[in-house]
């Protein structure tokens, strides 16, 4: 089975550096299970409120600057925080980077604070200002190569929206 990367996942996925996203576009093709990008660009108020909950301890996250994603698997669908899960997951996306070139960490390698979903972008070949790909390899043609994420609703949206507006107007 072959799954798809959900719009969820594609917002996500937005601000995030090209080979990172080049990676996780690979490895949902190649995935014997489902996964879910959670978080990708992240801003600096949220890191500070991860800060001060405790969820985090650097204010020097790679998420700040796109460089890095925390990406969940799904078991039917829901997400998933078991570590198998993970260990199942970790080596496709290691693998789909070392294909492409990409130089990529897991936080399920650190030692202290092991962080499973987390996946970032090497600082050794990405400076935080450094958006430039320089991966190796195209992906295959089977894989879309643009996240164009759409956030205009269909038409069909968009009229009702409409309505809802008008309607809103006659009653407040
Ligand atoms: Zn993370």
């Amino acid at each position: 089975m072959m799954f798809k990367l959900s719009s969820r996942s594609l917002k996500n996925l937005k601000g995030v550096h090209p080979d990172l996203v080049a990676v996780v576009q690979l490895a949902i093709t190649r995935t014997p299970i489902d996964f879910m990008v959670i978080e990708g660009l992240r801003t600096l108020e949220r890191q500070k409120e991860l800060v001060r909950s405790g969820d985090s301890r650097t204010l020097n996250s790679r998420h700040l600057t796109g460089h890095a994603v925390d990406i969940v698997p799904l078991t039917n669908g829901k997400v998933s925080w078991a570590w198998p899960q993970y260990y199942k997951l970790a080596p496709v996306i290691m693998d789909c980077a070392m294909e492409l070139g990409v130089s990529l960490e897991w936080g399920g390698d650190w030692t202290t604070l092991k962080d499973g979903p987390h996946w970032q972008l090497s600082w050794g070949k990405y400076n935080a200002d450094d958006m430039t790909s320089r991966r190796r390899k195209k992906l295959p043609p089977d894989v879309p190569d643009d996240i164009d994420v759409i956030d205009v609703p269909s038409p069909f949206a968009q009229i009702i929206s409409a309505i809802v507006a008008l309607f809103g107007r006659f009653t407040k």
